[in-house]
């Protein structure tokens, strides 16, 4: 019979017994972890899981629960009974417990908690007896009550909380903790009356049955929204399923010995080698990431460096944060990374209640990395491993010009590093609306919830008025690599005008501001940004994984300015360079339309010749940045009306400029005119119909690269790459042209240059047929935008409609386009690969659609054996990060 529930604390292991310590998979991140410290002796409260495979099979059955579960269940409660002394539904000594969720990997504020548990209107007599404090027993009684109807009853929980607003005003207070034992009795009353009222039923007195609604919430949670949005945004796979933990509760609001909080190993913000994080004196667990109250910091040197007032734990609490700070070193060796950890202290004795590895920003984990490596707590090669690449992009971006004037607005913590500039918007729905029309968004918000997930998302930045370094909206936003600027608290948001108000400004819904997450500055209008510095760690870690990388980088670039960028940070080539970016250039957009409204080839020559002088420059300062790599151009591929003018009132203006009719420029426009453009008239079939394009770019390319050997006396290594070929015929009839130039052009300077040419594989029939193609094709660079789109039969364009959907309801795991679809897509590269390889088998491979800086398709490149990927240049850090972890991860397979 499968075992459901795995035991832990007080000497009992089920976890090491079953050599499941630590095993995700199976207990979730929390139930591991819990597991695990309690098996290396560090003060657990005991408890049980209950495993991520009874979640799965809780769906599979229609929502039900095999009967041994029961017989499990009771026997973890009797495990905890055993170990506290106290009994589950006692009217003498209560148990309460905790039940939360713990999915494989960590999703902050995603599913649902419920402390104190076990309380009902006997229990909680019971409670101020043995605690001898009647208020702590009522102020438990009626969060569980509150959190109960939230999470398990699913009732609306604004009128329990203006239930207690009330209370506060009718008294006079301010803060909750001015509320004694009646009052906090008087709510439980009220709340009652809110659950029978709305529920239909009394609220639930039976301690079992209270336990069982709450572990069925937390399996329900694993399907909530926000639960699915986070993990399509994550690609985190709904089968995966959480776990429950139950767990004796300890209490942090037993009084002023008593405290709960979070902290972090190391300073997750820039990875700086020193404890970090927030308690609260007399609170409970929830108080600290909900910014009711301002927590206190944890060491001394945090509280004096941030001058403030109130005792950090280090000095309120000698001899415990002394203790703790053992466990976090105690923590670190074992887990070998910095930890995220919950403590709360009852009545001067600390108890842990969660570890994990922390979430951190790009900056803290890769100095992190560097450090623990020079440290001998990691190897190189695990420093290597450990840097999610595609957080570097957070490090990789501009950050504000120092020297550029601010005006600086307010200023709030320093939650997420980054600049950020866009309009502000004050909801997540609108942040989301106005992203996908392109603009730039700030999300602004009194504090963020797990509902504006998607709006975060979208968002270039985040603002929030309210909240800790630790709140919600800190540690989502460091995990999603957004800029955020917390608790600025002279903010003030007028939701219903759509308005913010700082001091006597009024910034109204679409008002441009920056956000600086490094400094904590909000500026108003857009400030200008520099690059980043990439030296330092930076460098430390790309060497290390330069080291260990197969794989070549190239990049996709066509202006000199981005082949900079990218050859500082690493390019080793180009793999893809469009020339028709080129053509849209104002100077030249004219000769091009010529070309395109001429009558005969004639015509075309005389307008291409126009255009041959501007594209050799082009391709002479590509080659100069680039040289000694290889340079990979490709010849003229979009359909030709994407030229022409499109709306009525250009036509005149264009008209006149290239010296035809109206009439006539309409009349071609519509000839041109194609019901499936992408599937049109497009790639090489231009240069089967029109070969003096290709021709002239052909030229144009080799009289560059013979300007750029006699100037420099280093030789560009031109690729000519051939666009959505289909037939080896194709390929051939383009590359003869492409030799004839060659030829004509060293024939007439007297020189040459080596050179290849290739094709694309965007099209399945073209991989399907590679082993032909290869014959002539010299090498494959993989179109894996078109080849996506192809070999699926969705449109790149038009796919934004419905792909979301496919991807929640499961029919994709990701987005093709985004990640390399490798059991369809996938199989043709392989075919094409195997294919090229048996006709000639130095042929070059490489990938230039945009999944070439995406890791999970480097990966999937590398297990391929290709020679290359090429990305944008932004992303080619990643690309060189990914290509290092795929070949340490085949390596070890
Ligand atoms: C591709 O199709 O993958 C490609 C790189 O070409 P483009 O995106 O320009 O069609
Ligand atoms: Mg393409």
């Amino acid at each position: 019979m499968t075992q459901y529930v795995y035991r832990f604390g007080g000497g009992v292991d089920d976890g090491g017994k079953n050599g499941v310590t630590g095993d995700k998979t199976l207990l979730g991140g929390k139930g591991a972890n819990l597991d695990g410290m309690a098996a290396i002796g560090l003060p657990v409260p005991p408890g049980f899981t209950i495993t991520t495979e009874m979640c799965t099979r809780y769906y599979a059955d229609g929502e039900t629960y095999p009967d041994s579960l029961r017989d499990e269940v009771a026997n973890g409660i009797a495990h905890i009974e055993g170990v506290t002394g106290n009994g589950f539904g006692s009217t003498d000594n209560p148990l309460l417990v905790s039940v939360r969720s713990g999915a494989r990997v960590s999703m902050p504020g995603m599913m649902d908690t419920v402390l104190n548990l076990g309380l009902n209107d006997d229990t909680v007599e019971a409670l101020a007896r043995v605690s001898g404090d009647e208020r702590f027993a009522w102020d438990s009684y009626r969060r569980f009550i509150q959190m109960y109807s939230d999470v398990v009853l699913g009732l609306d929980h604004s009128r329990f909380e203006d239930a207690l607003e009330i209370i506060k005003e009718d008294n006079g207070y301010y803060l909750d903790t001015e509320l004694g034992a009646d009052q906090w009795r008087a709510l439980v009353g009220e709340y009652k009356r809110l659950v029978e009222e709305e529920w239909g039923k009394p609220f639930p007195q039976d301690v079992h049955e209270q336990l069982w609604g709450a572990i069925s919430a937390v399996f329900g949670s694993w399907q909530s929204e926000r639960a699915k949005v986070y993990r399509r945004l994550n690609a985190i796979p709904g089968e995966w399923g959480t776990a429950v933990n139950v767990q004796a509760m300890v209490f942090g609001n037993m009084g002023d010995t008593s405290a709960t909080g979070v902290a972090f190993t190391r300073n997750p913000a820039d990875g700086t080698r020193a404890y970090y994080g927030e308690y609260l004196i007399n609170a409970q667990g929830e108080d600290v990431v909900a910014g009711i109250r301002t927590p206190q910091y944890l060491t001394k040197a945090a509280r004096e460096e941030a001058n403030a007032k109130p005792l950090s734990m280090e000095e309120a609490m000698p001899e415990t944060y002394g203790e703790l700070a053992r466990v976090f070193d105690l923590l670190e060796t074992h887990y070998r990374d910095m930890q995220d950890i919950e403590f709360t202290v009852e009545r001067g004795k600390l108890w842990m209640l969660q570890t994990r590895s922390g979430k951190r920003t790009a900056k803290a984990a890769l100095k992190m990395a560097v450090d623990m490596a020079q440290e001998g707590l990691i190897t190189e090669e695990e420093a290597v491993a450990r840097v999610e690449a595609s957080a570097l992009d957070q490090l990789l971006h501009p950050t504000l010009d120092p020297d550029a004037a601010r005006d600086v607005l307010t200023k709030g913590l320093p939650a997420s590093p980054g600049a950020a500039s866009g309009i502000i918007v004050f909801d997540a729905d609108t942040a989301e609306k106005r992203a996908n029309a392109g603009d730039d968004v700030i999300l602004v918000r009194i504090e963020t919830s797990p509902e504006d997930i998607h709006g975060m998302h979208a968002a270039k930045g985040i603002l929030t008025a309210r909240g800790g370094m630790t709140s919600h909206a800190a540690v989502v936003a460091r995990g999603m690599g957004r800029p955020c600027v917390s608790g600025a608290g002279s903010i003030s948001i007028d939701n219903a005008a759509k308005m913010m108000r700082i001091g006597n400004r009024e910034l109204p819904e679409g008002t441009i501001i920056t956000i600086d997450g490094a400094s904590g500055e909000v500026m108003a209008g857009e400030v200008p940004t520099v690059q980043p510095e990439l030296a330092g760690d930076f460098g430390t870690l790309m060497a290390w994984a330069d080291k260990v990388r197969r794989l070549k980088v190239r990049t996709n670039a066509e202006t000199p300015a981005d082949c900079r960028t990218a050859r500082e940070f690493g390019a080793e080539g180009i793999g893809l360079c469009r020339t028709e970016h080129m053509f849209f250039d104002a100077a030249r957009i004219t000769a091009v339309r010529q070309m395109i409204l001429a009558e005969d080839e004639a015509g075309r020559r005389a307008a291409l010749a126009k255009l041959l002088p501007e594209q050799r420059k082009d391709f002479t300062q590509i080659f100069e940045v680039m040289a000694g790599l290889p340079v990979t151009i490709r010849l003229l591929d979009p359909p030709l009306h994407e030229f022409l003018p499109h709306q009525e009132h250009e036509f005149a203006d264009v008209a006149a400029a290239t010296g035809v009719s109206v009439d006539q420029l309409k009349r071609r426009a519509n000839e041109l005119h194609e019901f499936n453009p992408m599937l049109g008239h497009r790639g090489c079939r231009l240069g089967v119909t029109y070969p003096e394009i290709y021709e002239m770019q052909a030229r144009a390319i080799f009289e560059a690269a013979l300007d750029v050997q006699k100037a420099s006396g280093e030789a560009p290594i031109p690729e000519v790459m051939i666009p959505l070929v289909a037939t080896a015929r194709e390929f051939d009839l383009m590359k003869a042209v492409v030799d004839k130039t060659a030829e004509a052009v060293f024939a007439e300077r007297g020189e040459r240059i080596g050179y290849l040419v290739g094709t694309m594989i965007e099209l399945p029939r073209a991989a399907l047929m590679a082993g032909d193609i290869a014959k002539s094709a010299e090498f494959f660079s993989f179109g894996t935008n078109d080849l996506t789109q192809t070999t699926l039969g969705v449109s790149r364009d038009d796919a934004g409609r419905f792909l979301v959907q496919y991807v929640d309801k499961g029919i994709f795991a990701t987005d093709p386009f985004v990640s390399i679809d490798v059991e369809g897509v996938g199989q043709l590269i392989e075919i094409a690969a195997e294919r090229g390889r048996a006709t000639r088998p130095a042929i070059k491979l490489g990938i230039c659609g945009e999944h070439g800086g995406d890791p999970a398709s480097i990966a999937f490149c590398e297990a391929t054996d290709l020679d290359y990927v090429s990305a944008s240049p932004y992303r080619v850090p990643i690309a060189r990060l990914a290509a290092a972890q795929a070949a340490l991860k085949s390596r070890k397979s």
